[in-house]
């Protein structure tokens, strides 16, 4: 399994990045994991879009979505000229109504459109995808990677990526990212931005307590805030997490 990082602020393009996306490459076959701002560009320094298999799409808030509007036209003209097979596979939430139906519109027969739910499991050559609602202002889905682990000399290898999508911190969210391999966690805000009202994300502090007491492997930081010293976001994971964190960026690839 193999993850390349495309984009990653939070809100809006960071400089010289884009918005949340993530490139999943397992079992010869090619996902993106949210299709933020500026995926569809970067993605090419790796793959052709035309090899891509099936898009996940953790919610409908533009920082997450907004490349599909684009990506439909090249999967358009890949599919009228049979580079592509009819239908893309595309799984997300139908919700907010009004933000799913104008999307369905834009993106019309070019995607085979399957609703996001916690009752869904896939399972998509051997990889298990399962899904877990967040706390966050609109319908927001975690999403859970497995593959079956495989035996080697030294133990068994674990190959799980967990993806926290956009969320505040809640107990659920620890049960379904145990035993990650690698979580990818939503820090968008520093500890001071606590006194603020909820807003639907977690500090890099509550990061690091997450794959701390979900006894991940190794923590991914990303959605961080633009604008942030990302030194700082480190140094709050790092007061709880004491294994490997690192700070989501472009061109970022970890291989399981
Ligand atoms: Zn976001
Ligand atoms: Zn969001």
């Amino acid at each position: 399994m193999k993850i390349i990082v495309l984009g990653t602020s939070a809100a809006f393009s960071g400089k010289n990045d884009g918005c949340s996306s993530y490139f999943l490459s397992e079992n010869g076959k090619n996902y993106l994991i949210d299709t933020g701002p500026g995926c569809v560009s970067y993605l090419q320094n790796y793959i052709s879009y035309r090899d891509i298999n099936g898009i996940f799409i953790s919610h409908l808030h533009a920082d997450h979505v907004s490349d599909i509007y684009t990506l439909r036209y090249a999967i358009y003209t890949a599919q009228r000229d049979g580079y592509m097979k009819p239908s893309l596979p595309i799984y997300m939430p139908k919700s907010p109504k009004k933000t799913f139906k104008f999307i369905k519109d834009a993106i019309k027969k070019e995607f085979a459109i399957t609703e996001i739910s916690e009752s869904l499991n896939l399972k998509l050559d051997g990889m298990t995808v399962s899904f877990k609602k967040t706390d966050h202002p609109l319908d927001t889905y975690a999403m859970r990677f497995e593959c079956p682990a495989i035996k080697t000399g030294k133990g068994s290898l674990n190959k799980t990526v967990v993806y926290t999508a956009d969320t505040g911190y809640f107990d659920g969210l620890v049960s379904f990212s145990r035993n990650a391999d690698i979580l990818i966690a939503d820090a968008t805000l520093q500890s001071p931005d606590m006194e603020l009202e909820n807003l639907g994300h977690m500090t890099a502090e509550q990061a690091g307590q997450l794959a701390k007491e979900a006894d991940a492997n190794k923590l991914i930081l990303t959605h961080i805030w633009p604008e942030y010293d990302k030194n700082t976001s480190m140094g709050e994971a790092k007061k709880s997490f004491k294994k490997s964190v690192e700070i989501a960026k472009r061109g970022l690839e970890i291989t399981l």
